[in-house]
């Protein structure tokens, strides 16, 4: 009985979506530690090679605290290694504010760094 199914298993995009690892693994850019393929997975973002151990999580505090749930587009842009503007939120304060991150990696750790843009005419 069970062989029988298997056999004229087919799968379908329902079935896709509860095994996230037959989904087809696109790139999102290249890993800052490796150079090879960052590709999404149910966890987060990972380096296609297991041995580099590159990884952005999606319920990193980092994001979460923020009120953001990365995503593939958010991803590719980081790892294109330059500031991105992000809209964050701040539960403690229960405020918006505007952020620039930027993803680095020194071959052991990746980081994500922060910054702020500057006001007009404050000084
Ligand atoms: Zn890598």
């Amino acid at each position: 009985m069970l062989s029988s199914i298997i056999a004229n298993y087919v799968p379908d995009d329902a079935t896709r979506m509860l095994f996230p690892s037959q989904r087809s693994r696109v790139s999102l850019g290249t890993c800052p530690r490796c150079g090879k393929n960052v590709i999404e997975n149910s966890k987060g973002f990972v380096c296609e090679d297991r041995g580099c151990g590159f990884a952005i999580w999606k319920a990193s505090h980092f994001f979460t605290k923020k009120g953001l749930q990365p995503d593939a587009e958010l991803i590719t842009a980081l790892l294109t290694g330059k500031p991105v503007r992000l809209r964050c939120h701040s539960d403690e304060k229960d405020k918006d504010y505007t952020a620039y991150v930027r993803l680095t990696d020194d071959g052991n750790k990746s980081e994500l760094r922060m910054s702020f843009p500057r006001k007009k005419g404050r000084r």
